[in-house]
């Protein structure tokens, strides 16, 4: 069968783990293409107004698989984690193949795999979803091994500092690209950054972090340049990874000559050592992501953190009040909030993105007493720019 899985949502979580999983039960896996105009007009259009831009791009990608596969894999993410409360995703994640199920212009056969860690481990979804596909349980169990071995592998490109897009790129292309990592023609490598380094610099300092407190340090060795800016971007897998969605805003950043780090890089120790230390929030995602912005709020190189969200979404308002009043005052850090819909526009998220790093390197200035700052400047006119 050829079993299609749309690009959008939780595929930038498990694409690595379904589609290793999926071909090791003996079947063929299409992936619809990068978020586009018209997938995203398709979504736009067979969504209610009010949903989040995130799910209508997710129904565009379903419409845009129909006619090309047997059947549709979508995941239902019930809970991701064990605690002594009830953790839980998004509603939307729960209910995608619910969502699915009600649409007209979907392939006829429906797979879900059903992460709910809370109550079951891993394979049992993948032993349910197995056995539609056809395979003995004996064929199941060598395909979740080797899925969780490849998902071990993308998640390592991403604590290596890859974007949510570009780890499924270099994990496409193999282990032996994926090791030395210099990629092609990215924006990151217009900005002279490799991966690895992004890796180091993202975790830099969290490690052995004492209380919660005080400024943790960059790594040894990568510390702030006197005069750089650097931005850190927090926001679900599916608006990092989705240019269409998040208005390339990570070009537009580097264009401006801003180093940039986003809260994929973080290991899950660090996230949970943080999170050990805020309120606790029974949705799994955005608990990771109000430690992640703990985490940056307090790196000494980090100069402002952006929060990238979907109009609409339920559990980012809330942590991002959580954030704005219990960590930002605490920190100090200038902080954007970036609200994407169908309706935004890239010269917006651009002049939002410019103004941002203007900003940064004006407090610079003002810090350094004017120097630092215009040596800031020229050095982004002369390199930064593309
Ligand atoms: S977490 Fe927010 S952006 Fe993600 S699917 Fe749920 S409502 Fe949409």
């Amino acid at each position: 069968m050829r079993i299609g899985i749309p690009r959008a949502l939780m595929f930038y979580r498990y694409y690595p783990f379904l589609k290793t999983f999926v071909e090791g039960c003996g079947h063929e896996v299409v992936t619809s293409p990068p978020t586009d105009l018209g997938i995203l007009e398709k979504g736009t259009e067979c969504c209610v107004d009010d949903i989040c831009v995130a799910v209508k791009a997710f129904f565009g990608h379903v419409d845009h698989l129909k006619d090309g596969v047997d059947a549709l894999l979508v995941p239902r993410l019930v809970s991701v984690e064990k605690r002594r409360y009830d953790t839980f995703t998004c509603p939307k994640l729960i209910a995608a193949p619910d969502m699915v199920r009600f649409f007209p212009h979907r392939p006829p056969l429906l797979l879900e795999w059903v992460l709910d860690v809370k109550r079951a481990p891993w394979w049992w979804g993948c032993l349910r979803l197995g056995g539609r596909l056809g395979a003995t349980p004996c064929r199941v169990l060598g395909a979740y091994r080797e899925a969780r071995r490849e998902q071990a592998r993308y998640e390592a490109l991403l604590r290596g500092g890859s974007l949510p897009h570009e780890a499924i790129e270099e994990w496409e292309s193999g282990p032996g690209e994926a090791a030395g990592i210099t990629r092609g023609a990215g924006p990151r490598r217009a900005a002279g950054e490799t991966a690895a380094t992004g890796a180091r610099e993202a975790r830099g300092g969290n490690g052995g972090a004492g209380g919660n407190g005080g400024c943790l340090p960059p790594q040894a060795g990568q510390g702030k340049v006197a005069g750089d800016i650097t931005v850190a971007v927090l926001g679900h897998p599916y608006l990092l990874g989705d240019g269409m969605l998040n208005k390339n805003l990570f070009r537009w950043l580097r264009e401006s000559g801003a180093r940039v780090l986003t809260n994929s890089a973080f290991s899950d120790e660090d996230l949970e050592r943080e999170a050990r230390l805020l309120p606790d929030i029974s949705w799994s995602f955005e608990r990771e992501l109000l430690a992640a912005a703990s985490l940056f709020s307090r790196r000494c190189d980090v100069d402002g953190i952006i929060y990238l969200t979907s109009f609409g979404c339920g559990p980012d308002s809330l942590v991002m009040e959580m954030f704005r009043r219990e960590t930002l005052p605490r920190d100090g850090k200038a902080f954007m909030e970036v609200v994407l819909d169908e309706h935004s526009a890239e010269s917006g998220v651009r002049t939002r993105a410019e103004a941002f790093v203007d900003m940064l390197r004006y407090r610079e200035t003002k810090k350094a007493g004017g120097r630092l700052g215009a040596e800031a400047v020229a050095r982004a006119r002369a390199g930064g720019r593309t």
